[in-house]
Formats: structure tokens, sequence, C-alpha cells
């Protein structure tokens, strides 16, 4: 306990910057054989017997997180999820990442070391080791930046590109869960403000605020489908929107597609959640970001090997080009589809 004190009492300026890299990364220890140095030279030292991949995201507070509802831990374990699941929407096994973040001074440590204690969970969880990042302050806000590393045979690596007219449209697990679980605690958040003795019972929505504060790389889809000797031909990860991500696969392969609205994955907690809340759950599955899964398209011949599959569902299919990319809905009519994924520029 009383050391437990003297710790919260320790300023960020008092430990210093090397100080606060060693206290927050000493617990840290290298996993791979591609991990040569890690964190206390110069640079990192890596050793890819196979082709390396490297994806870097941005976060800023107030832009991408809000330190009101989302616990440090729970985001230095997103910061790094979301990296991760740009390497497994390359088709490509993650090794190593690096952590850059800037903070005020007057942050205190201990919400440092609950960052750092997400992030640590992430490695272990995703087997992927602490390479390096940087250290910095800021005068307003936090700032986090990763970047993520990968590697994969060169015959594996898919790309937004390969999708094929006639291919078949599949996504992993369901759709449409963090941003309703984001309203959950938006709506939570409001009440708060007004009356901050009230207690959430967030219970009934535990699946959706998880979706949202804690999401899920699918490392495990590529290793599925190598497994199953499914090699897709284009992949991507869902990060903005079902419909968006549809619409970039669309673009860089040159083909349309029909996507089916009966068959977009749904979890019930999702569909009682958007009645709830007077929203169109279909809308909310093609434009809510933030899930996380993996949209790929395979070769028809492929069909029989992920058939019934509870990780996978068929969601459509690739058409020409000129067919242009559509919703076949319920009723049997053709929607054309539109990006409103979210748009970090858009003004609210
Ligand atoms: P330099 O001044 O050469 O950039 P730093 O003092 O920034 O070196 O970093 C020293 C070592 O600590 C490097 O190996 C760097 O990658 C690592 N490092 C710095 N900041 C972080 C961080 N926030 N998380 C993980 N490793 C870090
Ligand atoms: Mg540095």
């Amino acid at each position: 306990m009383l050391e437990d004190k003297k710790q919260e009492s320790v300023s960020l300026e008092t430990l210093g910057e090397f100080g606060l890299i060693h206290h927050l990364t000493k617990h840290f220890s290298l996993q791979h054989k591609s991990s040569v140095i890690g964190i206390g030279d110069d640079a990192a030292v890596l050793d890819h017997t196979q082709k390396t991949v490297v994806t870097t995201d941005l976060l800023i507070e107030g832009v991408h997180f809000d330190l009101s509802y989302m616990p440090l831990k729970h985001l230095g374990y997103k910061a790094v999820a979301v990296n991760l699941s740009d390497v497994y929407a390359m088709n490509a096994t993650a090794t190593q990442i690096t952590v850059s973040i800037a903070v005020s001074n007057r942050f205190p440590l201990k919400a440092l070391e609950e960052l750092y204690s997400g992030i640590a969970l992430a490695c272990q969880k995703f087997k992927i080791d602490l390479v390096g990042g940087d250290t910095t302050s800021s005068q307003k806000g936090m700032l986090i930046s990763i970047t993520a590393l990968g590697e994969a045979n060169e015959t594996e690596i898919t790309y937004r590109s390969g999708a094929k007219p006639n291919d078949l449209l599949v996504v992993s697990g369901d759709l449409g869960g963090a941003y309703i679980g984001l309203q959950v605690l938006e709506r939570e958040k409001e009440v708060f403000k007004v009356n901050p003795n009230s207690q959430p019972d967030l219970e009934p929505y535990t699946y959706i605020v998880e979706r949202q504060l804690k999401p899920e790389a699918r490392k495990d889809i590529p290793e599925l489908l190598k497994s199953l000797a499914v090699q897709p031909t284009a992949m991507i990860d869902i990060s903005d929107g079902l419909s968006s991500e549809i619409l970039h696969l669309c673009k860089e392969s040159k083909v349309g597609c029909n996507l089916f609205e009966d068959k977009i994955p749904l979890d019930p907690t999702v569909i009682s959640a958007c009645e709830e809340f007077n929203m169109d759950i279909t809308l909310v599955a093609l434009s809510g970001g933030e899930d996380y899964e993996l949209l790929f398209t395979i070769d028809q011949k492929d069909f029989e090997k992920i058939k019934g599959n509870p990780n996978l569902t068929v969601i459509g299919h690739m058409t020409e080009a000129a067919m242009g990319a559509n919703l076949v809905t319920r009723g049997d009519t053709k929607i054309p589809l539109t990006a409103q994924g979210w748009n970090s520029f858009a003004s609210e």
C-alpha cells in the first residue's frame, strides 16, 4: 500500500524520459526469433525470413478516443489490436510493434502504467514483441502512434486488388456491435453529466460495449484460412463500416458486387439495441465502423471448404465492374452502396 502511494506521487518530470521508458517497458520480453534487438538501442534489429508488412495508426484524444469512458488499459489494448488488424488483413502474421506516445507532464504515472498494461496484454494475446517507440510531451491531450510489423510468404499476401467477378464475398464474425456499443456509452456519458451519482447498468450491453472498448483483431482468420487451404483473392479489415470497405475492394479490384441484406451476420444483442435506439440495423451494419472483422473474397471453388464454418459468412458475390456495387434488399430491390463510413474530416 505504502509503495503504491509513493508511486502515485512520482511525476513524469522527476522520473525523466529515460526513467519513464525503462519503468514502462522493463517487463516486456521478446518471444519472436525475428526480434534480434528490441528496446534499448538507437533502433531495433529484425530478421524476417519472409516478406515484411508494415502499418501505422495515429490515435488522438478527443478525435479517436474519449478518456471519459475509455479506461486506459482498454485504450492500450485497442490501439494495438486495431493496428494488428491491418496486418491480418494482408493475410500476414503479426510479429512486432513500436509504440510512440505524447502526454502532458501532469499525466499521472499510474495512467501510463495502465496504458502499458493494456499494451502488454495485447502483446501476450496476439504473440507479438514490443521492440521500440518514442516518448515525448504534449501540450494538450494524449497521442498514441503504433506501428505494427508482420511477415508473410509472398504468395500468401492478400491485397485489396485481387477480387474477380463471381468470387464470393465473405465476412468474419458479426457486424454493427462496436457502433451500437458506442451509442450506449455516449448515452451513459450524458446521463452521468446530468446526474454524477447515477450508476450505469451496462450488463445487458456487455457484448456491444466490449465490441467498442475491447475489439479483437482476427488473428485466427488468416490461420483458419491457411488450415482450410483457402487463399483469399482480396482482403480488407472493417474499420470504417462494411459499405465503405466493400467499395474499397470493388475500386481496387475493378469489380462490382451484390451484397445481400439478409445475409449480413448480426448478433441478437445488436438487433435489440438497434430497436431500442430506433436505428436501422442494416444501416448500422453498413456504416457503423470499428468492428475489426475481416472482409475477403474467395474463388467459388473454395466454397465447400468454408461452408458451415461458424466464423465465416458468405454475404454476396463480386460482379463485372459495370454492374456497380449494390445492396440487394430483403425485398429483392437493388440499391447502390454508398460509403457512409466514418470520415474523420467530416464536420460533426
Ligand atoms: P532516441 O533518443 O535515440 O530516439 P529514445 O530515448 O527515444 O532514443 O529511446 C530509447 C529506447 O527506448 C529506444 O529503443 C526506443 O525504441 C525505446 N522507446 C522509447 N519510447 C518508447 C515507448 N514509449 N515505448 C516503447 N519503447 C520506447
Ligand atoms: Mg526517441
